[in-house]
């Protein structure tokens, strides 16, 4: 294997996903513990991104160097199958913000990893909104490993969460581990993998947890260590074996299947299993479909073949797109940092690269990686790894940055909002900077931004009403301007473009402008001066459909 192969295989980038409460936080606390920063746990806390109420989120935002250190964080860990001399595994952990009003967020965050690990509540078993999560999974075959939290707690039968998993996310479970009572009587789990117990202990959250090594289930030192209770764990493993799937790597790298394992975050209790199960199954880097050519700088016209290829992660030369942008992280510096996932070849300090959206080169600056204890400035970084760009103002989420290759990597959508509202002004001078700051959350994917054909006020539409709120407390405190909202009798948006035709392009462009002239109320250029169609109903949206067939009505949009 040469160099860069080797970096390659050694990666493994993953998303935390999880309904709010679940344990998420706690999680990813504990994982840090494994990667020797101990002191992070406050760090992790302090981040809380996306909870219930905005005042939460204010706060969070105050703390923003914080909340961006963590929401993407590697560290390093031995591979639990090699010897203890070689490299040890490089894991990138991306954090998901959990109020699901952050959807579109987390949708982009997932675009950027190979696999995802769901926390689980015991108690509670799937909750609505890791059903969506697993719906997001679902669209790019995403592997999951499964955690079920809180077993120190009165939790479901371990058998029926099982079957909630199956039923609801529409994944078999092959359970690695399997808990050895619950609660009170939470003895501990027994890692069915590698015949280990592993006895709880309720103190020792901040210690890496062995386990004791036994010679299978038979094994009399069970008996003498458990109690009564073994009895109780060798009919689960005998109806497991009935129930249970064994493990098929390759339906979990489908994701159709997900391996599960139990424990409790807040106790670091078998976390550590969870990690190195993770190490050993996950996928690393991934290659990726990109569009080639003259096509990947421009939104190619409707109908027209676009020529694709897979990009592999141990190509040569260096590739990587943008999926999230966060802006004003430190405010004393108006600074925007563009978080870019390299997808192949080789990311080095002080690097120029192609800005394929732009059709030229550019310096990079220099990129920050996020580790455990600190940001560090990136000497290097192969596929899979997540860096952080300083952006001027240049950079947008689904940018493509190459050795020079003309590229556009696919998959990263905006999807159609459905609150909308008037912005209002309060002090007409600000109208400019009031433009320069929807543009700029706009392009941060943090609101979508609308500019009807008719009129001069701006429509911004989001996917949840904190965001709405989130938004008129970052263009007072970032860019100094008071703006209010309005109501408007929008309820969706669909992008429109031209549908496949054999009609020539005079033609095409007739039947467009008739469009426009006809529903001009309902007209909107977005950010991107992409035309959408505003709809109060779905009424409404059905008869122009109808009246219109030759007019594709989207529902998300890629970035290009
Ligand atoms: P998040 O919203 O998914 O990030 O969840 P948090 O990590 O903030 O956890 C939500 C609540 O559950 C907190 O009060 C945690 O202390 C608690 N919690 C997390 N893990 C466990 C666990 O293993 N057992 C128990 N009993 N509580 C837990």
């Amino acid at each position: 294997m040469n160099e860069l192969a080797a970096e390659v295989a050694r990666r493994r980038t993953f998303a935390i996903i999880s309904h709010p409460d679940a344990g998420k936080t706690t999680l990813t606390e504990k994982l840090l513990l494994y990667s020797g920063a101990i002191q992070l746990a406050g760090a992790v806390r302090a981040k809380k991104a996306g909870r219930a109420t905005t005042s939460d989120w204010m706060e969070m935002e105050r703390e923003r160097g914080i909340s961006v250190t963590t929401s993407v964080m590697s560290f390093e860990y031995p591979h639990p199958e090699l010897p203890p001399d070689a490299p040890p595994v490089q894991v990138n952990l991306l954090d998901t913000p959990g109020h699901a009003d952050f959807g579109e967020d987390t949708y982009r965050v997932l675009t950027a990893v190979d696999a995802a690990l769901m926390v689980i509540d015991g108690a509670k078993g799937v909750e609505e909104r890791t059903e969506k999560l697993i719906e997001i999974c679902r669209l790019r075959d995403t592997p999951v490993v499964t955690f079920i939290n809180k077993l120190d707690r009165e939790c479901l039968d371990p058998l029926e969460l099982m079957s909630d998993v199956e039923k609801k996310l529409g994944m078999t479970c092959c359970p690695l581990t399997w808990p050895i009572g619950m609660g009170k009587r939470f003895k501990g789990v027994y890692d069915l993998m590698h015949n280990r117990l592993h006895l709880f202990q309720a103190q020792g959250h901040d210690k890496i947890q062995q386990g004791i090594l036994v010679e299978g289930l038979h094994d009399p030192r069970l008996d003498e260590l458990l109690g009564d209770q073994v009895d109780e764990l060798r009919q689960a493993a005998e109806l497991l074996g009935e129930a249970s799937a064994p493990l098929d790597h390759a339906a979990f790298l489908a994701g159709k299947q997900t391996p599960l394992l139990f424990g409790s975050a807040m106790n670091n209790f078998g976390v550590r299993e969870l990690l190195e199960a993770y190490i050993r199954l996950a996928p690393g880097p991934l290659a990726r479909e990109a569009i080639t050519g003259p096509a990947a700088a421009t939104a190619p016209a409707p109908g027209e073949p676009v020529p694709t290829r897979r990009v592999a992660p141990t190509e040569e030369a260096f590739s990587g797109f943008v999926f999230k942008i966060q802006a004003n992280m430190d405010p004393n510096h108006r600074d925007r940092m563009a978080f870019l996932r390299v997808c192949s070849g080789v990311f080095e300090r002080g690097m120029r690269a192609h800005h394929c959206r732009l059709g030229r080169e550019v310096g990079l600056g220099n990129a920050t990686m996020f580790m455990a204890r600190d940001r560090e400035i990136v000497e290097a970084a192969y596929a899979g790894d997540i860096i952080g760009l300083p952006n001027h103002g240049t950079i947008k989420i689904g940018d493509t940055f190459t050795a020079g290759e003309q590229l556009r990597f696919t998959g990263i959508p905006s999807f159609a909002p459905e609150l909308f509202r008037r912005v209002l002004l309060k002090s007409p001078l600000k109208a400019k900077a009031l433009a320069k700051g929807l543009q700029q959350l706009a392009e941060e994917g943090a609101i979508q931004v609308f500019k009807p054909l008719v009129g001069s006020m701006f429509i911004v539409g989001a996917v949840g009403q904190l965001q709405l709120e989130v938004m008129k407390h970052r263009l007072k405190s970032e860019y100094d301007v008071d703006a209010d909202y309005e109501s408007v009798e929008y309820t969706t948006a669909r992008w429109i473009t031209p549908k496949p035709t054999t009609k020539s392009k005079i033609e095409v462009q007739k039947m467009l402008e008739g469009f426009q002239q006809k529903n001009q109320g309902n007209l909107a250029h977005d950010s991107h001066g992409d035309l959408a169609y505003l709809a109060p109903n779905k009424w409404n949206l059905a008869k122009v459909e109808e009246r219109f067939p030759d007019l594709r009505f989207s529902s998300t949009r890629e970035h290009t």
